[in-house]
């Protein structure tokens, strides 16, 4: 039997600055494979829109390597028995795959799939997708680990692959997964060559003025790179984005850089513990909220009744992606005044936004629900939101037409019309307020501050902190390393409610 490397596709779609793609080719032929697995595809956190744009990457990916010799190799199934498959063809000397620090799913296979590899004498090498490292890892030393993997040359795409004989196989038609079109008519299409254009035209018109608009509904459409999917879905890699943005020393080019740390910062939470996805990192916020399937269900839909809530998760339904101050303020809102469970939340959440990255995502849904208790906590205000990043409520006129005549003093407000002109309020379609925002974020708060206050609280924080917490410098070296008992009046801790009310 012929000897072949497998080169597994995984979320890295590309050729380009591809380690694991490079290194397979080094001592034989490859078959480079992606496969679709259908029970990853079935979880509540995954959905149509995304499929779609990954059909579009594979295609794509298709494509380029045709280009260079050998198409891309699709399979549907399990992972194991498709490797079983190509065992029974080939003689499988190597698996090569960038490392993936996905959902516990992701995580649960990849461990079978060793074992698998193991037994059958092939070894599994795994190469750095992001700057997040595997392992006891001394979160003291992470930044400058961070920093020289992120700085190193990038691979260049090889010229030839030799052509191999094992059917290319077909990408499943959508009615495969039985997914129902969610109507995301404004997302961006998927595939390398669309992420360069995203990338050349953010980096050519919009780095200089990025801070600008970062927050606004509207604008952050044009002005945020919107690269977080491209990335998500490996077809353009961090790296490449760093070096461009290093050939350029401006604030913009940093804040830029530093958001890309924040990207595997937040991964490497999720690489650290791959039960955070459903866990709180601390156990006295466990099971402290309700599930309630009506209110998720009007909060999903864009039916809340508070107009800025409901644009921007209509938007999010349209477009599958929003700025990070709205994905924040809708948690927040999920997770505060509606109190429902962040895993409940965050699944709907996940499965809207193409760029779905279990990394951030779950740490940002804990963050937004004040369950890390290492971090500020915030309660967004969305009447305030809105008035602060929409002040002429043109943002909500669009996305909620039923009151899009409402005069400017309303829009935001629109309850307040009821004094005002209570005939064109009660003959509204547009939904009453489902809550009461001032009593629902009062009860929040209560609830959150008698947490922290309850014995043992600050030394299972401080173990968290230890584990999970950024740092620039390590945190030994510091004068001020904080003392058990008086580790929260600490200034890099600032354990405080920060309400907007
Ligand atoms: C509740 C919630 C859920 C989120 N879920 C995801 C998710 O599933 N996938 C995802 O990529 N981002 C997620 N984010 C983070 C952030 O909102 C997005 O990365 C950002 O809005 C993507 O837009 P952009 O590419 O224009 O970002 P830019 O501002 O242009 O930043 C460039 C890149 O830096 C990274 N980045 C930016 N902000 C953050 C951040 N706060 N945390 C970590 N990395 C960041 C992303 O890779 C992004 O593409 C979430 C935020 C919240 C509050």
């Amino acid at each position: 039997m012929q000897e072949i490397n497998i080169l597994w596709f995984k979320k890295d779609l590309r050729v380009d600055d591809n380690e694991a793609l490079i290194e397979s080719l080094k001592d034989r032929d490859i078959i480079p494979i992606y496969i679709i697995e259908k029970e990853l595809w079935m979880q509540k956190t995954h959905s149509y829109r995304q499929w779609q744009f990954c059909k579009e990457c594979l295609i794509d990916l298709r494509n380029s390597l045709k280009a260079i010799g050998q198409p891309l190799i699709v399979r549907t199934g399990k992972v194991i028995e498709i490797f079983e498959e190509i065992s029974h063809n080939f003689d499988i000397r190597g698996i090569y795959s960038h490392q993936e620090t996905g959902d516990y799913f992701t995580y649960k296979r990849d461990q079978k799939v060793r074992k698998w590899a193991l037994k059958k004498k092939i070894i599994w090498k795994e190469y750095l997708q992001f700057s997040v490292f595997r392992g006891n890892l001394d979160r003291n030393n992470w930044s400058k680990k961070w920093k020289k993997n992120t700085e190193r040359q990038l691979f260049i795409k090889p010229k030839k692959i030799n052509p191999i004989a094992f059917a290319t196989g077909e990408i499943p038609e959508d009615d495969y997964f039985g997914f129902k079109d969610d109507f995301c008519k404004g997302r961006l299409k998927g595939g390398r060559e669309n992420g360069i254009q995203r990338m050349e035209y953010f980096f050519r018109n919009k780095l200089n003025s990025y801070s600008k608009d970062i927050s606004s509904p509207e604008k952050s459409f044009d002005s945020c790179s919107r690269l977080s999917p491209f990335i998500s879905w490996g077809c353009i890699s961090l790296k490449e984005i760093f070096h461009k943005a290093n050939s350029n020393q401006n604030n913009s080019s940093k804040m830029l850089k530093s958001r890309l740390t924040w990207h595997c910062h937040f991964i490497q939470k999720l690489e650290s513990e791959p039960e955070l996805e459903f866990k709180e990192f601390h156990p006295y916020f466990h099971k402290i909220r309700k599930k309630d399937n009506i209110l998720l269900q009007l909060w999903s839909e864009g039916r809340t009744g508070f107009p800025f809530v409901d644009a921007c998760m209509r938007s999010l339904n349209f477009n599958g992606w929003l700025n990070f101050r709205m994905r924040a303020m809708l948690m927040s809102f999920a997770s505060y005044n509606l109190w429902i469970p962040w895993q409940e939340s965050g699944s709907v959440l996940a499965s809207k936004f193409i760029d779905y990255e279990p990394g951030i995502h779950w740490n940002q849904c804990q963050m937004q629900s004040g369950t890390t208790s290492i971090n500020i906590n915030r309660i967004y205000n969305p009447i305030k939101q809105g008035k602060d990043h929409d002040p002429k409520g043109t943002f909500i006129r669009k996305w909620v037409p039923e009151i899009k005549l409402y005069p400017e003093n309303f829009i935001h407000e629109p309850w307040l019309m009821e004094k005002f002109n209570s005939r064109a309020y009660s003959s509204s379609k547009y939904t009453k307020p489902i809550i009461d925002l001032l009593q629902t974020t009062k009860i929040a708060r209560k609830k959150i501050q008698e947490i922290t206050q309850k014995e043992g609280y600050w030394d299972i924080s401080k173990e968290v902190y230890l584990k999970h917490g950024s740092r620039r410098k390590p945190l030994i070296k510091r004068k001020n390393f904080p003392k058990k008992r008086d580790f929260k009046l600490k200034k890099e801790h600032q354990y405080e409610l920060n309400i907007e009310l």
